[in-house]
């Protein structure tokens, strides 16, 4: 079959929705993948010696659930049962204030102000925390090129900050109070995010619906998710910890700081968009789908490099990490080979 894009050593099958992994029935070895080709809409199959899935967390456990066989009754790489299981996202909760000492500056540029020039690791004995594990805290601010929405609820601060003459000018201007304003106050916010690590727990999973299929026809996932005390206790910590912070720069927080109705300010999950967990590694093929090289306990040609495979939520995030498993797991399949094993 002609590729949709030839690029010397390389062929690459773009507008193509992969459905499932293809098994020999006889080895158990993955022999390659159905996709929808989008253009016609067609069923076509492509085969290879390998196949690697990065499909993302979640789609790769609905490939690997949805390719069910005699062989693979509950999907496949899941004789462990953990395809779809572990799922979490990291925790995530912020929090903005205003900064008298930042106004009035002088414009100059500011594009480095936040997480170029200013990060905060995770800081904290988890003896003294009512909460495993840990956050980092990003920070934005700044002279960044005004947008819309620029200095929203800006009128506010004029019955709150008082002019270089002492006087409080009442809330809200027009015209040229307005742009005196917002030359004011212009730089002086600044706000904080927590990113933190969740603790990934076999009741937070995905699974196939059985009444639900995309466009495509192919069965979609449905999502089980819940923070436990845990997360919601980091996110106390991370809003007592901003606060504080704003409070020692002499800084006015925004709003009201959200209490114990809001989880404190943690947001759903899924929201902060680091999913991973969900075709994990593990020493074990009875616990978990993968190895330690991102390859398939029970399938030795079938491998997982993308968010997916991590069993916990890095310190910087998901991609750097998700990146260096992929490069040893890429280094592994080339020595494979050349040992002859796969
Ligand atoms: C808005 C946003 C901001 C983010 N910011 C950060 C950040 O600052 N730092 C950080 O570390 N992480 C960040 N993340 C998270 C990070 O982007 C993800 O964790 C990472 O991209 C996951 O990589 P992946 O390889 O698992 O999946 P993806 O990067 O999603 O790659 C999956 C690929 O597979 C393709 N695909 C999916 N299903 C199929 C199918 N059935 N057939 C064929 N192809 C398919 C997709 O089109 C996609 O190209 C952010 C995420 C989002 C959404």
């Amino acid at each position: 079959m002609k590729p949709a894009v030839a690029t010397g050593n390389v062929d690459v099958y773009t507008l193509s929705m992969v459905r499932e992994v293809l098994t020999d029935a006889k080895t158990g070895l993955a022999t390659g993948v159905n996709y929808i080709d989008k253009r016609d809409m067609l069923d076509k199959n492509i085969y290879g010696s390998i196949v690697i899935l990065a499909a993302s967390a979640c789609e790769s456990a609905r490939l690997l659930l949805n390719s069910k066989s005699g062989r693979f009754s509950e999907g496949l790489a899941n004789s462990s049962g953990a395809v779809g299981k572990y799922l979490h996202d990291s925790t995530g909760a912020s929090r903005g204030g205003f900064v008298p000492a930042l106004m009035d500056r002088p414009r100059y540029n500011e594009d480095g102000v936040g997480g170029l020039h200013v990060y905060s690791p995770w800081w904290l004995d988890n003896k003294k925390l009512d909460f495993p594990r840990g956050y980092h805290i990003e920070y934005w601010g700044g002279m960044g090129m005004p947008s819309y929405g620029f200095g929203m609820g800006m009128e506010d601060l004029n019955g709150i900050i008082p002019q270089p003459d002492g006087t409080k000018l009442p809330a809200g201007g027009y015209g040229v109070r307005l742009k005196e304003e917002v030359r004011r106050f212009y730089g002086a916010y600044i706000g904080m995010a927590g990113r933190g690590e969740s603790i990934a727990r076999e009741d937070n999973y995905c699974e196939i619906d059985p009444n639900v299929v995309d466009k495509f026809g192919i069965p979609v996932l449905r999502f089980h998710y819940t923070w436990s005390e845990h997360e919601i206790n980091q996110a106390k910590h991370m809003q007592d910890t901003f606060e504080k912070i704003i409070i020692e720069m002499g800084g006015i927080p925004s709003g009201k700081k959200p209490g114990a109705d809001t989880n404190h300010g943690l947001e759903s999950p899924g929201k902060i968009i680091h999913e991973v967990g969900t075709v994990r590694m593990g020493k074990s093929a009875n616990k978990a789908p993968l190895n330690a090289f991102n390859q398939a306990h029970d399938v030795k040609n079938l491998f997982c490099v993308d968010a997916g495979p991590m069993v916990s939520q890095p310190h910087k995030n998901t991609t750097w990490t998700l990146m260096a498993l992929s490069m040893r797991a890429s280094e592994y399949i080339i020595d494979q080979r050349k040992l002859g094993k796969l």
